[in-house]
């Protein structure tokens, strides 16, 4: 079957688990040369990376923590000086950090959202330097269901989703005639390591509210990225996709 991102060059930030995995290894099916970074788990990475290798694909790991501008800066720009070019870029990495409003401290509310928000932001802005002189992109952020439907817990987390999202679709604005796309993909509950940590009875609980009556897959938002990034999905910007088993409509 025909490769659609063949030569193209993708990051894929925290791909070296769950959904950003799946990202990564959909991209390099597609013949994307992929990037497959992380923070702390080069371990987890170098599987990625071999995994891909193996299936005759071309991935390298790279890492840096999405929350350090200077670190941010110089992998991206070294990753262009290698390749010659960036043309897409998947802002996956994100953490959350649950507590109630009353107990939540301003430093929890801080790395909440200077992971999942200041992380994108300074992704993105470092890749769209170059995106730009290629007149040339495609930008996906990954949000949360949590952003729609608000969560328990979740108040920082589904902050720095939502302003993902605000984040997009005036982004998408700024650079739609340069042949640049930003959209967001917002998961619902997808079984990860994330999910893993939530209590078992929280799970039972959340599970009933899905109509699919099932967890997603990462493979299942991996789909939906794929088509995003695809060049014939040009005319598709600043839209927010659901992945969620219709826990959200
Ligand atoms: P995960 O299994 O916990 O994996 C997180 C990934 O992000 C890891 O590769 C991790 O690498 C990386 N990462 C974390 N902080 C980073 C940082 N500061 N810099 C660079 N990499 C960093 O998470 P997941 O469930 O796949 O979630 C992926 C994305 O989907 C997140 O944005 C999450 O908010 C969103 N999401 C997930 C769900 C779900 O149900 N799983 C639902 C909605 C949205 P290290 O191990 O090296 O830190």
């Amino acid at each position: 079957m025909k490769q659609t991102l063949l030569g193209q060059v993708a990051v894929v930030t925290g791909s070296s688990r769950g959904i950003g995995r799946a990202i990564a290894q959909r991209l390099a099916r597609e013949g994307a040369v992929v990037v497959v970074n992380y923070r702390q788990s080069q371990e987890a990475a170098k599987v990625v990376v071999d995994t891909i290798r193996g299936q005759g694909g071309q991935a390298e790991a790279v890492s840096f923590d999405v929350s350090d501008a200077q670190a941010v800066n110089h992998a991206i720009r070294d990753i262009f000086n290698r390749h010659g070019r960036l043309d897409i870029l998947v802002n996956n990495a994100g953490g959350t950090l649950d507590q109630l409003l009353l107990r939540l401290r301003e430093d929890e509310w801080e790395r909440v959202l200077r992971v999942n928000l200041t992380g994108t932001f300074l992704c993105t802005k470092a890749a769209l330097r170059w995106m730009l002189r290629a007149h040339y992109g495609r930008i996906v952020n990954i949000s949360s269901v949590a952003s729609h439907l608000g969560n328990v817990g979740q108040t920082a987390y589904a902050a720095a989703k939502a302003g993902i999202e605000g984040l997009t679709r005036s982004l998408a604005r700024e650079v739609a005639t340069r042949n640049i796309t930003v959209n967001v993909v917002a998961p619902g509950f997808i079984a990860t390591d994330m999910l893993e940590q939530l209590p078992d009875v929280l799970k039972q609980a959340y599970l009933q509210l899905i109509p699919m009556g099932r967890w997603g897959k990462p493979e299942e938002v991996a789909e939906v990225v794929v088509f995003l990034v695809q060049p014939a999905a040009a005319y598709v910007t600043g839209q927010v996709i659901g992945v969620n088993g219709g826990l959200y409509m």
